[in-house]
């Protein structure tokens, strides 16, 4: 299972990856950021994101099943394949939709 700490995945400004071979790592992990907390906001979100594994080679493709552990790290699982990991360190960077943080206006 993958335990992941956003942060160490981004650049100093928070904003971006702090690598170009991240960039695809960082984008997915931040849609599930998005996804989560616009939920929670009562926002309107679209489908959930999609599992990004290729197992056998061929994308999985399979929206994902997002939760809470500990009421701050977002939980992952894809119903099909199984991948699932955790994601902490999300708290009030650009792609934190929630209502309760202090927000950064880029
Ligand atoms: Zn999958």
């Amino acid at each position: 299972m993958w335990a992941i700490n956003i942060r160490n995945l981004l650049n100093e400004q928070l904003d971006g990856p702090a690598a170009p071979q991240l960039r695809f790592k960082v984008k997915k992990l931040t849609e599930l950021i998005s996804y989560i907390t616009a939920l929670e906001s009562d926002l309107i979100v679209g489908d959930p994101p999609l599992c990004w594994l290729r197992p056998g080679r061929k994308p999985c493709k399979t929206e994902l099943h997002l939760s809470w552990i500990d009421d701050d790290r977002i939980y992952w699982k894809c119903p099909k394949c199984g991948f699932e990991g955790t994601l902490e360190g999300w708290q009030d960077l650009i792609w934190d939709l929630s209502v309760s943080g202090n927000h950064t206006v880029h």
